[in-house]
């Protein structure tokens, strides 16, 4: 190892940074120009231990892009000549307007070091710093100075010493949004795919980040028509969503990840004065007090838009397959009782249907949610939850799954990639499916009005989904202080500036997220309703040997029922199921749910053969009321609530970790959780006869 050390000052005009350079070299510097240009180069030298260390103070610039000579020549500088540590001088009382440049050295990926320059006058502006937060937020090291008192020089050439001897930056990672990275990552790739030059020499998510932002020197220097065609196609999406240049967006995200920085680490002891427009709302909506109701309240906004304005629509879909599924009977060739046409009618647009149908609320909800993540407020949700999801030791952002998972855990598990540590996404993933979901409604609709009175009946739905959360949290709790046991790496949370959002950046991100959902009805759901259809309706009872009884035709459909492959595996769990309160016909609505929750209300209504004509849930639910108690009713809900999450999730489980042990993990898990929470619900219950005294018989 040589002992010396390259060193290059960089910052801002006036940020102190020649008074630094002064500072370290004392009289040992020199004065030339730049090669071929005008910029002057100071550059000098100083021993600090037994290494010698050589300092550069480049051109003040606030920002690294190619505009003018005196970015270019602060830019090659640390590009070409690589120093060992770029150490970015800040004026601690302007740190938001600083850090940009630091944002942008660290976008670079050089070995980097941050220095809180003129600290005493930060100081007397009533400024007070969380230095060793900011450190961890952006992986940096940070040493305060007042370079004009000589304040803080060993410190920082102690900081130097260090990190040119780890060499390794465990620099923070910048994001802008999910379009832009990416687009930056499609960029990467065609780079590396086209083994540029360029991509050995830099950084190669530095060069695609410049490219997106139409860097005219590294579009030269690529030379590549692949990569002008992907940039093109890039910048275009960019432009198409957000109605502004790539540059623009991205200098806001840059903004909006210095500005989460700084809300979590820099406190004002004096009044600051404010003067930007975001600034103004996120005083009230991410106030400390006022944030958390103004934010559920929105929420609950989002809710009753999703039901009410939702509701008609999704009557009218329910409708039209109802009278699709009569129509294609009416004209069926072979009569009523051809057994294709069941399939074709009780199996596909039955199954189907029954899911396609909540299309409008899962339009509305998705609508809205994207409409709260472009305006930016989305963010600021995340801010607030951070707190609140700390505590069980999750990040603030593990709280948009969890929220989508009210609509449906497949794209909510999705949703978890935005989250970086793995083990907090891990137990995000795990978590996710106790959100009560869209499908799990109808399973409240049907029993809740069969068993309990209209005064408990909104009480008790409330008391399900709030045991969802509940159950949640102690299981987060208790993951994370087991399987998934370690820090939480703390970072940024973003605060980008509020934009009103544009009606196609709204329209894509609904549809995306949509689309997931009626790709889940047109596979795995078709799939299942054949699978159980077949299931209830095979093997078919030999009629012949019931002649001279007189049956009517529920009757024969319950033969055949118990005579069936899914009657037969119910039968096989009652044992099971007993002690939770459960007979083989729940058995087999249960069976019939794993595929998709919905379908136990369609199983259900099979298994009491209640024919086309009188398919309808009021006689369901008297015959329900007459075979139930309400405990076993509630019992049901609780366990449909914890159960095993329908297939699809485990199947997006296994394909987000990667792994089919976490699918079977989380299937194993919340089953055990479900049937012992069930189980002490039913026998307790059933002891204080707890059914009855609820309903108040
Ligand atoms: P540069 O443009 O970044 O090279 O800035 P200079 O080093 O020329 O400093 C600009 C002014 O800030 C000079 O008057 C310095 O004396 C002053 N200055 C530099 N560092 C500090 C500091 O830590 N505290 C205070 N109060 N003044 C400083
Ligand atoms: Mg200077």
């Amino acid at each position: 190892m040589s002992n010396k050390i390259k060193v290059a000052l960089a910052g801002n005009p006036n940020c102190g940074k020649t008074t630094v350079f002064n500072m370290l070299t004392g009289s040992n510097q020199k004065v030339a120009n730049y090669p071929g240009v005008t910029v002057e180069k100071k550059s000098g030298k100083c021993h600090y231990k037994d290494k010698l260390i050589e300092v550069v103070d480049l051109p003040g610039t606030y920002c690294l892009s190619a505009y003018s000579e005196e970015e270019l020549v602060a830019r090659h500088f640390i590009l070409n000549e690589k120093p060992d540590v770029v150490v970015d001088i800040i004026d601690a009382s302007n740190i938001e307007r600083n850090l940009y440049l630091a944002v942008q050295l660290m976008e670079m990926r050089v070995p980097l070091l941050l220095v809180l320059n003129m600290a005493d006058v930060a100081r007397k502006k009533g400024l007070v710093f969380d230095i060793a937060q900011l450190e961890k937020l952006l992986g940096v090291r940070i040493i305060e100075t007042v370079a004009s008192k000589e304040q803080g020089r060993d410190e920082l050439l102690g900081a130097i010493v260090q990190s040119w001897q780890s060499k390794t930056p465990m620099l923070a990672t910048v994001r802008y949004g999910k379009e832009i990275d990416d687009e930056i990552k499609k960029i990467r790739q065609i780079i590396e795919e086209n083994h540029l030059p360029i991509a050995d020499k830099y950084d190669k998510g530095w060069v695609a980040l410049k490219l997106l932002e139409q860097d005219e020197e590294i579009l030269k220097a690529c030379q590549s028509e692949a990569v002008a065609g992907a940039v093109e196609k890039g910048a275009k999406y960019i432009r198409d969503i957000f109605k502004d240049e790539p540059e623009i967006i991205i200098a806001d995200r840059r903004y909006g990840f210095i500005s989460g920085a700084c809300q979590e680490t820099v406190k004002s002891t004096t009044i600051k004065v404010r003067h930007d427009i975001s600034d103004i709302i996120d005083m009230v909506l991410t106030h400390k007090v006022l944030g958390l109701p103004l934010f559920i309240l929105l929420m609950y906004l989002v809710f009753q838009l999703v039901f009410i304005i939702g509701g008609w629509p999704v009557l009218l879909l329910e409708h039209f397959f109802g009278w699709m599924g009569q129509g294609i009977t009416n004209i069926w060739p072979t009569g009523p009782d051809s057994i294709l046409l069941s399939l074709v009618v009780d199996g596909i647009i039955g199954g189907v249907g029954g899911v396609v149908a909540f299309l409008p609320n899962i339009l509305i909800l998705f609508a809205a949610i994207a409409i709260l993540e472009d305006t930016g407020y989305m963010a600021r949700a995340a801010f607030i939850m951070d707190r609140i999801m700390h505590k069980i030791g999750l990040h603030g952002k593990s709280f948009i799954p969890m929220l989508i998972g009210f609509g449906c855990s497949v794209p909510a598990i999705m949703a978890t990639r935005i989250l970086e540590n793995k083990r907090n996404r891990l137990t995000t993933i795990m978590i996710t499916p106790l959100m009560s979901c869209g499908a799990r409604f109808p399973i409240y609709a049907l029993l809740i009005p069969a068993f309990f009175p209209v005064r408990l009946q909104g009480p008790i739905l409330w008391i399900l989904y709030l045991t969802g959360i509940v159950i949640a949290i102690v299981t987060a709790k208790i993951l994370r202080h087991t399987i998934f046991r370690g820090e939480t790496v703390p970072f940024v949370m973003e605060l980008p500036p509020y934009r009103i959002p544009t009606l196609k950046g709204i329209v894509i991100h609904t549809w995306d997220r949509s689309k997931l959902y009626l790709q889940k009805a047109g596979t795995i759901i078709l799939a299942l309703s054949i699978l159980l259809w077949a299931a209830t309706t095979f093997p078919k009872i030999d009629i012949s040997k019931y002649q001279g009884q007189k049956l009517s035709v529920q009757q024969i459909q319950q033969l055949n029922l118990t005579h069936s492959v899914l009657g037969r595996a119910g039968k096989a769990i009652e044992p099971a199921i007993r002690p939770l309160g459960f007979d083989w016909k729940i058995g087999t609505a249960l069976i019939g749910a794993l595929g998709a929750k919905e379908v136990f209300v369609s199983q259900l209504g099979i298994v009491y053969s209640l024919g086309n004509e009188e398919a309808n849930s009021h006689t369901l639910q008297t015959t329900l009321r007459a075979d139930y108690s309400p405990l076993q009713g509630l019992c049901v809900m609780l366990f449909c609530l914890i159960s095993a999450p329908c297939l699809a999730t485990l199947a997006i489980t296994t394909k987000e970790t990667g792994s089919w042990r976490w699918g079977a993990f989380q299937f194993i898990m919340l089953t055990a959780i479900a049937y012992v929470l069930t189980l002490i619900v039913y026998q307790i219950g059933s002891v204080l006869e707890l059914g009855n005294k609820i309903i108040g018989v």
